[in-house]
């Protein structure tokens, strides 16, 4: 088992790397080296820190999960509640990062894709608040699914702009994002939702989201303890790296990914890449694994939760669990819902159906943990926003009649 080391030219072991067409060279370049010169400076730090603390409400809190703990029987069980940010998702850390980040480079126009909606609220509020126009893609199948996310993103004052190509879902949203940004260089910044993308993308969102498991470090600190093993969902990555980081040079703590197992095994199923049937591919600008099928096309995803069903995963977390320095492992939507139920009804959290994901990772791993190791699940998300798939799951018949009543209303 051994730690990747830091990256050389954009790779982590065989995966990453800057795959792209000739006209996007420049503004990577010139990205990268902005984020070297200014991110790492003592005033931008000390902004980013100033808005994560007044703006996003940082530190989210560390919290003891006391009746699960009892229940299981096991580790001592905490819950990182990332989903108490502004906007209820890890996801504006970095959005704040590269939002900031686009200002010191005098970038008057923002674009990003989103998928399920939470990067582009978590970029629409930022824009909002720093006084930057801001534009998403988004697949027109994706805006039809996840109108609420729509809505709140044009209240913010972004202007949402339709995908039309290919399945109209997040894949189609990120090329017509690189697109536009080929096309307008000068002007743009586009602030990418996960870490993965051409490099400097997995590591500046790395970075931007470190601050999850240096708030982790240090309130475990506090309390005179250090973890055993840590636990969160991987899409992209971007909220498991966030949460990972400071401690992947170490052999320890257990770092545990948990991908999206959906309806169970076989094609469009799931969109379990790496404890399942990923190949290695160059997809959208990086070397990963992806799911692909015989002529390398990217295969069509399923999940209960609209934030991990992306076909690929971050560089770093496909060499760091090839390595086997992540374990990865995979939780079923049946298994995500229980997970929501548990955590809901015997702690009073309310898991995204994203995080639930790594909360039933926690309920599987606690009780074969001794009674002292210390377990930490990430909250990467609150589950309100979810309120449309979780009532139609959990509660089908009252929630449609109450939809077919507020249709009256209206
Ligand atoms: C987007 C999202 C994810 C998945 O993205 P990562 O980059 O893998 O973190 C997980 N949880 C929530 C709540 C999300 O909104």
């Amino acid at each position: 088992m051994q730690a990747v080391k830091e990256p050389r030219g954009g790779f982590f072991g065989p995966y990453g790397g800057r795959y792209v067409a000739e006209v996007l060279r420049w503004p990577l370049d010139r990205l990268e080296e902005a984020f070297k010169d200014i991110a790492g400076c003592p005033d931008f730090q000390a902004e980013f820190t100033r808005l994560l603390t007044d703006y996003v409400g940082r530190p989210t809190p560390l919290v003891f999960a006391q009746n699960a703990t009892r229940i299981l029987d096991g580790a001592q069980i905490y819950i990182k509640l990332e989903g108490l940010a502004n906007t209820g998702a890890h996801k504006i850390n970095n959005a704040l990062g590269q939002g900031l980040l686009a200002k010191r480079m005098g970038k008057k126009r923002i674009i990003a894709e989103t998928g399920a909606g939470q990067h582009g609220v978590a970029v629409a509020a930022v824009c909002a608040k720093l006084g930057l126009r801001c534009r998403v893609y988004m697949g027109e199948v994706d805006m039809l699914r996840q109108k609420p996310n729509v809505f709140w993103m044009q209240q913010y004052g972004a202007e949402v702009v339709p995908v039309l190509a290919g399945a109209k879902t997040l894949k189609d949203a990120v090329n017509e994002a690189f697109r536009d940004w080929a096309t307008y260089p000068e002007e743009t910044f586009y602030i990418l939702g996960s870490a993965l993308g051409p490099s400097p993308y997995p590591d500046m969102v790395r970075q931007f989201q470190s601050v999850i498991g240096k708030e982790v470090q240090a309130r475990l600190a506090q309390q005179g303890l250090s973890p055993s093993v840590l636990v969160a969902c991987a899409g992209g990555g971007s909220n498991a790296i966030g949460f990972f980081s400071p401690f992947i040079a170490a052999a320890l703590p257990r770092l545990v990914a948990v991908e999206a197992g959906g309806r169970g095994k076989g094609r469009g199923n799931n969109a379990v890449r790496m404890s399942g049937e990923g190949l290695t591919g160059v997809v959208q600008g990086y070397k990963s694994k992806f799911l692909l099928d015989e002529d390398g096309q990217v295969l069509p995803t399923y999940s209960v939760s609209a934030g991990l069903d992306y076909p690929g995963i971050g560089p770093q977390l496909a060499a760091l669990g090839e390595s086997g320095r992540i374990e990865f492992t995979s939780a079923m939507d049946s298994e995500a819902l229980e997970a929501l139920k548990f955590f809901a009804k015997n702690e009073g959290i309310l898991f995204a159906l994203e995080s639930a994901h790594a909360g039933a990772a926690a309920i599987r791993l606690a009780p074969g943990l001794p009674k002292d190791a210390v377990l930490v699940v990430n909250m990467s998300g609150r589950g309100d926003k979810d309120l449309f798939i979780t009532a139609r799951e959990l509660d089908r018949e009252n929630w449609k009649s109450f939809l077919k009543e507020e249709i009256q209303r209206i």
